[in-house]
């Protein structure tokens, strides 16, 4: 166990079996770039989830449903029903979750440019169970360059709000000169459709370890968070997989210059704004893991005790999730 656990893990996936399945199509279609071999695919429960947790000494972890996966281009190829897997897939997460109510907190997920994707923010809204919804840009290769893509996922923030649901969003696209810029786009024409909702950037803006991609886009949310302070005032950024060396990712630790700009923006953000997360997948160990972050991230003694008690608003409400799971228990919600 850890000697001083972070209060929650931000960033955590289980899957299926079925997901597990689309997974390695996936990740075989798109090579080990984007799937490293180190990352497991394992289908996996919430079960897992709680044991990881238990073991670092960790009180509550928030699963990440991977249903985005089916809006990808390279599975939507493949001619699977992407509504009806997106929505197995995130009831299962959700089941899971609830399963173990006060523990563990279920975002849904679904893909920005899918037909589908306002439909399955209705269904959670109305059903209950969820905590909120995750996007990954990357997966569903968005480009922010797109005015039509950006209003699209204007509208997506715009029924989260309404379905007062925050929103994890991997920021990160495929384009190679993904950064501030596309941060830029973001601030000004989807965040403000949100406003009052919690959103968390996973990855620190980037995609897991530190890159030129992750700090040009934290240094557009630096400025952001310095010329607008109210309009930034509900932005988290999670440090999944970040610095990224310890993280089983292959990644060999980021250069010192990289770290300390990565470290001086987050003082200018504040600390307060980030959360600690893993991005655990069944096996991983989470001691490991929060040992060697902490170890490469080298804060100051009084910045890591803050990182390791800051937890997402979304988390506040103890066990209640949109007015289900209200037995800390983990007993029936409705
Ligand atoms: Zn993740």
């Amino acid at each position: 166990m850890l000697s001083q656990p972070p209060m929650a893990d931000h960033h955590m996936h289980i899957f299926s079996p079925e997901a597990e399945r689309i997974l390695e199509i996936f990740c075989r279609k798109l090579g080990t770039t984007k799937c490293p071999p180190t990352i497991s695919i394992k289908a996996s429960t919430g079960q897992r989830a709680v044991d990881a947790l238990d073991q670092a000494g960790i009180e509550r972890g928030v699963i990440l449903s991977t249903a985005y996966f089916y809006g990808s281009p390279e599975v939507g190829r493949l001619g699977v029903n992407v509504a009806a897997g997106m929505r197995r897939e995130n009831e299962y997460v959700v089941g899971e979750a609830r399963s173990h109510c006060g523990r563990l907190v279920a975002f849904v997920s679904l893909d920005p440019l899918s037909p589908n994707a306002l439909d399955e923010i209705a269904y959670w809204s109305r059903k209950g169970g969820a905590t909120g919804l995750k996007l990954h840009l990357e997966n569903s290769d968005f480009n922010f360059r797109s005015p039509r893509q950006v209003r699209k996922l204007a509208a997506i923030f715009l029924a989260a709000k309404h379905a007062r649901f925050p929103i994890i969003i991997h920021l990160q696209t495929r384009s190679l000169d993904y950064g501030a810029k596309d941060a830029e786009i973001f601030l000004k024409e989807v965040l403000p459709f949100s406003s009052g909702v919690p959103v968390q950037i996973a990855h620190a803006g980037g995609e897991g370890g530190i890159s030129s991609h992750t700090l040009s886009a934290l240094g557009a949310f630096a400025d952001a968070v310095t010329t607008d302070p109210a309009a930034t005032a509900n932005l988290y950024f999670d440090l999944a997989m970040i610095p990224g060396s310890a993280l089983g990712t292959g990644n060999l630790p980021p250069p010192p210059d990289q770290l300390a700009d990565l470290e001086k923006l987050m003082r200018k953000i504040g600390i307060n704004h980030f959360l600690l997360g893993s991005d655990w997948t069944f096996p991983s160990d989470l001691t490991s893991y929060y040992t060697q972050a902490k170890a490469e991230l080298d804060l100051k003694a009084e910045e890591w005790d803050l990182l390791a008690s800051n937890h997402a608003p979304y988390l506040l409400s103890g066990t209640e999730v949109n007015g289900t799971c209200k037995d800390p228990t983990g007993g029936a919600g409705q």
